[in-house]
């Protein structure tokens, strides 16, 4: 026996599992694409096995041997996808959903039948699951909290700890290793969209939950919508039991995007992160701005606030697009308090943090000069601060 084969396998650098996670079989089964495969059901002339492996499934919600038996139970497409997510992310398995609200559901639904129906939350959090957990329309309660206030808000129903870092849209930050130790032994999840792992693996820093909107940087193009938690096996199972008795799962060509998406994942996340960090810089010094938000960890998100009207600048930009969602090649800009963060109420949307002046941009692949010029054009109409800290409205000459 060659004990070669037996020996650990020496750890690749997350570039190299980004194009070749998912994919090691492809050479032995004679391809170099990944294939698609669209099938919903699979043939089987032994209905007793077939039996067998369904009992299985039941039991631990561990992956179906051999063929998947049905698509909402498991599909080989959507399976790479989710073995290099879980190797990006540093975790046991991932199971993908269609969307990042259709994980989220999937994720309190199994906390929620295991009695565990109290959340404790940070704000802020992406709009949509915000509404979720305030309007508990699957049966679950939320306490909000800050960070320092974890601990005392947890209680003996309480299933999940959730946070996100950076936040949506104020791409504030969350301490994961601080927070993991309030949570004691509540599970910790971490919604990882925004800094993607090459940025962030959170299940190294003791969460035990990890979070994307697939929808965001993982496609990367804007033409696939998705979800995926990665986590331990243990919790993946009882996931893929709640994804086949719900049915949120991800269509195996979003699976088949997605694998291809994170190919590309490390070079965008740093170019596009690169343009931001740069025009983060320029924006903190520009008298038409009056706050920059950008994480010390970095990333491809730029949110700041202006001292006039917000819209003006939305209707200004004419290279970046004027549209809700992030993390695509392109540029896009929105206003949060009117699009991704409408949902939440008024209140709860200024204390935290979402203010009417507030703009989140996505820093795409475009020439950062070209983006800059785009950008100061749109702001031209904005009232500047002067050397005395007054603001005032500039007329263009001429006006
Ligand atoms: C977009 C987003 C979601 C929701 O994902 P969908 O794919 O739109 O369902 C969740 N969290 C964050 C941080 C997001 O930006």
């Amino acid at each position: 026996m060659d004990n070669a084969a037996f020996a650990a396998p020496v750890p690749r650098a997350l570039a190299t599992e980004a194009v070749h996670a998912g994919r090691e079989d492809l050479a032995e089964l004679g391809v170099h694409a990944p294939p698609l495969d669209l099938s919903t059901t699979y043939p089987s002339y032994d209905a007793a096995a077939e039996a067998e492996r369904i009992d299985a499934f039941a039991l631990t919600g561990g992956r179906p041997e051999g063929p998947p038996v049905y698509g909402r139970l498991d599909n080989p497409t959507t399976a790479r996808f989710e073995t290099a997510l879980a190797r990006l992310e540093g975790a046991e398995a991932a199971v993908a959903f269609a969307s990042g609200m259709a994980a989220l559901t999937a994720v309190l639904l199994v906390r929620a039948s295991m009695g565990l129906r109290h959340v404790v939350a940070v704000r802020p959090l992406y709009g949509c699951s915000d509404h979720l957990l305030e309007t508990g329309l699957l049966g679950t309660e939320v306490t909000w909290t800050d960070p320092a206030g974890i601990a005392d808000a947890i209680r003996p129903d309480t299933g999940l700890v959730m946070v996100e870092t950076p936040a949506n849209p104020t791409l504030a930050e969350v301490d994961i290793e601080a927070v993991r130790h309030a949570c004691g032994s509540v599970p910790l999840l971490v919604d990882n969209t925004f800094a993607t792992p090459v940025l962030q693996r959170p299940i190294r820093h003791g969460a035990r939950i990890v979070l994307h909107s697939a929808t965001k940087y993982l496609g990367g193009h804007g033409d696939v919508m998705g979800g995926v938690v990665a986590c331990d096996e243990e919790f993946a199972g009882r996931l893929r039991q709640v994804r086949f008795a719900t049915g949120g799962v991800l269509h195996p060509m979003a699976g088949y995007l997605l694998l291809r998406g994170l190919s590309t994942l490390p070079v965008r996340v740093r170019a596009a992160s690169a343009s931001a960090a740069d025009l983060a810089c320029r924006l903190a010094a520009d008298p038409r701005i009056a706050r920059v938000h950008y994480p010390r960890i970095g990333g491809a998100m730029v949110s700041f606030e202006v001292y006039g009207d917000a819209h003006r600048v939305i209707a200004g930009v004419r290279l970046i697009t004027p549209a809700v969602s992030l993390g695509s090649v392109d540029s896009l800009i929105q206003h949060p308090a009117s699009i991704s963060h409408r949902i939440v109420a008024e209140g709860d949307r200024r204390s935290a943090g979402v203010s009417d002046r507030l703009l989140r941009l996505s820093v795409g692949l475009e020439d950062v000069e070209d983006l800059w010029r785009d950008l100061a054009e749109a702001l031209s109409a904005q009232p500047v601060r002067t050397r005395t800290g007054a603001v005032r409205q500039i007329r263009p000459v001429g006006l």
